[in-house]
């Protein structure tokens, strides 16, 4: 999960590392009151998760509260690179000497950690490490040693910043590894990392990128989600633990096993194609071992996707052999009957593997008029498209 810089710099904040306060707003008043709070030059700037923000007009200096209540109503509500501007940080203006680049980011092909830094900062990294390569300094970083003192003078001098900044950057580099370390992120990047023309180095920008693997062991990242950008059936599935992707399509599609799922979609598309392209709402994956409550709060996100037209349940049986799966079926619809949700949405079945007869026993006896058996993934996959198109 990409954080905003408001929530990088909060984290930076809880590990010392230094930088001007600030207030995040969601309107000109209250950019005016933060801004008359602050009570010096401040900088107004557009809460979006991507970068280039100041060459596209979304940060803007601003003399008093009043200039702060017209860049603030210039900056909400712009767009930035497709991101719609919905809240601005108002910060101390800070006068800058110098404008330096520092990061730690995991290296995957490496698999190890990787700190880069330069002294040319400030601008697009990406265009100095392409004309001008020999300043960004590149400094492995071993994931069980981390950033001691001698790694962080390492890397200060690998990038040949000034020498009497040695002791602030040197810090500055071991708080931010701190924040890598102890919130478990995948990248942390400060640009630019100021000089303030009396001496003291600043981090006036933040990148913050957290590991979602990770997620389980900080309860207080969950405050973190953007709940206004994130697709209102998707953090329902998440609530129910499930993973779910929202996609643009007609078909519902359950499926067990992330692999199965993924060449569902293919294959409902494909089929599609024939139906006046028809296409997956979701991804839904239910797991291996999928309980009759995971099939039924399954069931229940793609039924409520009011783009679905019909749904295809396509379950191979393995640990779950197919009698449980269809079991699992039966007792959803009637945990959803139960619930008052009374389901009209045509639901074509394709189960095989372990106990398949048994389980399209199961099924054909329960005699739901809403759900049809298929054999194979191909004609299941016909089927559905041809129904979610004849519903359309
Ligand atoms: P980005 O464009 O999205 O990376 O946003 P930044 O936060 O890095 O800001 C872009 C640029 O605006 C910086 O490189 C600075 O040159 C300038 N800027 C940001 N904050 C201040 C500030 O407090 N004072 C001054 N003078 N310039 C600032
Ligand atoms: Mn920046």
């Amino acid at each position: 999960m990409d954080l905003y810089e408001y929530q990088a710099k909060h984290l930076f904040d809880m590990h010392g590392v230094p930088l001007v306060p600030g207030e995040v707003c969601t309107t000109p008043d209250a950019a005016k009151v933060a801004a008359n709070k602050i009570g010096t030059t401040v900088v107004v700037k557009a809460q979006v998760k991507t970068g280039g923000r100041g060459k596209a007009g979304g940060v803007k200096l601003a003399v008093d509260p009043d200039e702060a209540y017209k860049k603030a109503s210039a900056i909400l509500g712009m767009d930035i690179k497709g991101h719609t501007v919905r809240k601005v940080l108002v910060t101390e203006a800070c006068d800058i000497a110098e404008e330096y680049y520092v990061s730690f980011l995991l290296d995957r092909a490496e698999r190890s950690f990787l700190a880069m830094a330069s002294v040319e900062g400030g601008m697009d990294i990406e265009e100095v490490a392409a004309t001008k390569p020999e300043a960004l300094a590149k400094v492995r970083v071993d994931a069980l040693e981390g950033v001691t003192e001698a790694k962080a003078v390492e890397i200060f001098e690998a990038a040949r910043f000034p020498a009497d900044l040695k002791d602030q950057v040197v810090a500055v580099l071991q708080q931010l590894w701190r924040v890598m370390v102890e919130e478990d992120a995948t990248l942390v990047e400060v640009n630019p990392l100021v000089k303030t023309p009396d001496g003291r180095v600043i981090a006036l920008d933040g990148k913050v990128t957290l590991d979602d693997n990770a997620h389980y062991r900080h309860a207080s990242h969950a405050d973190l989600v953007d709940q206004s950008t994130t697709d209102p059936l998707e953090l329902r599935a998440q609530e129910f633990d499930l993973n779910y992707v929202k996609l643009s399509g007609e078909v519902g599609v359950i499926g067990n096993g992330a692999g199965l799922v993924m060449s569902t979609l293919d294959v409902v598309a494909y089929a599609g194609e024939e139906f006046g392209g028809v296409r997956p709402a979701n991804f839904l994956d239910i797991g291996g071992g999928a309980s009759a409550q995971v099939m039924a709060n399954g069931l229940d996100i793609v039924l409520n996707d009011p783009e679905v037209k019909a749904v295809l349940v396509n379950v191979f049986g393995g640990i779950t052999a197919c009698d449980a799966v269809a079991d699992g079926i039966v007792q959803a619809m009637e945990m959803l009957a139960a619930r008052g949700e009374h389901v009209t949405k045509p639901i074509v079945c394709r189960i095989d593997g372990n106990n398949a007869a048994e389980g399209r026993r199961i099924l054909d006896e329960a005699e739901h008029d809403v759900i049809e058996l298929v054999e194979t993934m191909d004609d299941a996959a016909r089927r559905i498209a041809e129904l979610a198109a004849a519903a359309k």
